[in-house]
């Protein structure tokens, strides 16, 4: 490969998110023998410097954004097409979060290059070309895709590889990238910004390793999905006709129209495996569906599928869990 690869760190208070780490592990296996380079947007604090060097990262790009916001996808944009133009990277590895995604279009319409989103996994071939697998057509295809010039931007889905630290920390170079901003870019200005945090201390869906997800068979009460959710250290998610419903927020959708998921492990209980549901949770690893009725299509995509009431099957799954902890 031509080139470093780069990361775009995405941080929770100051600190690199799961997606994150994956990415640099992804990035020191695609280009061997290249210590990759990571691009923050915003300042960068101590905590930042000692987890990148953690992941092996030589160089930290930080654009410099004035009075300019960070969190508009135009001076997002604008600002790593600076650092692509000084890092000359082979390939920009982003996380596939709507925001990330919004960026990428922009950038790849400026940098004149090509733009792959919501890849599962990567692989390089003979030539060095960076090749991303993605599911297509709501999820009845897997596809093998890659940008043939230019720098490729390219975004992977949480759960892409496992995270995996250098055996010698380095000590990331920070470099800051002068900017100079289009009128247009400085236009917005950001009064507050808050961030959404999954409720009772859950993890964030799209990132969660494991995912509970309740549908018309709760009849509206997801508390035994939330008991057993909260058992494994799970995000909750939903079909739409349970967020239409009014159920669950809308934000806990799957599918579609919904959230794109591919934890290690997919519970789904009292959904069918609607084709808008699937396309947006079959990329799981493992899928383990209860539903009532054995001809249900979500069984077959299921490594396990149990035909049971979820209002039996939940609360024992739960209690064993439990007890198999000792609790
Ligand atoms: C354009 C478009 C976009 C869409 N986008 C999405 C999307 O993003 N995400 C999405 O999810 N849907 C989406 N849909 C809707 C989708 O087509 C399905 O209608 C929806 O996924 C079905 O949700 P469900 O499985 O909860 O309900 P149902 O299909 O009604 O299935 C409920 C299941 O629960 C089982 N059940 C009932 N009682 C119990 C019980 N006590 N215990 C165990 N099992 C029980 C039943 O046997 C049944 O299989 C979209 C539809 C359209 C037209």
């Amino acid at each position: 490969m031509n080139g470093p690869a780069l990361v775009l760190v995405d941080q929770h208070d100051g600190a690199l998110s799961s997606p994150t780490r994956e990415l640099l592990t992804i990035a020191r296996e695609v280009a061997p023998g290249q210590a990759p380079a990571a691009v923050w947007l915003g300042d960068a604090g101590e905590l930042a410097m000692s987890e990148l060097g953690a992941f092996g990262v030589g160089t930290v790009y930080v654009p410099e954004f004035g009075g300019t916001s960070p969190f508009v996808a135009a001076a997002a944009a604008e600002a790593l097409a600076a650092v692509v133009e000084v890092a000359a990277p082979s390939v920009l590895f982003f996380s596939s979060t709507f925001e990330n995604k919004e960026i990428a279009a922009v950038l790849a319409v400026r940098l004149g290059t090509g733009v792959l989103a919501d890849g599962t996994g990567v692989r390089v071939d003979a030539a060095g070309t960076v090749i991303i697998e993605k599911t297509v057509f709501a999820g009845t295809w897997t596809s093998w895709c890659a940008v043939t010039g230019g720098t490729a931007l390219i975004g992977l889905k949480a759960h892409a590889t496992e995270p995996q630290e250098v055996a010698a920390a380095t000590r990331p170079v920070v470099e800051t990238v002068a900017v100079s901003f289009t009128p247009s870019a400085s236009a917005v200005r950001v009064v507050e910004r808050t961030e959404r945090h999954a409720g009772g201390g859950r993890p964030e869906l799209p990132e969660a390793r494991i995912v509970v997800v309740g549908g018309r068979g709760t009849e509206g009460d997801f508390s035994l999905v939330e008991e057993l959710a909260d058992v494994l250290g799970a995000a909750v998610g939903a079909t739409r006709v349970a967020t239409d419903e009014g159920w669950i927020d809308h934000s806990a959708q799957i599918g579609q129209t919904g959230v794109t998921i591919a934890p290690k492990l997919y519970i789904g209980a009292g959904v069918s495996g609607a084709i808008h549901h699937r396309s947006g949770m079959q990329a799981a690893e493992t899928i383990v569906a209860v539903n009532t009725d054995s001809d249900a299509p979500i069984f077959e995509l299921a490594d396990l599928g149990i035909v049971g009431d979820l209002n039996d099957v939940l609360p024992q799954a739960s209690a064993e869990l439990r007890r198999l902890r000792g609790e």
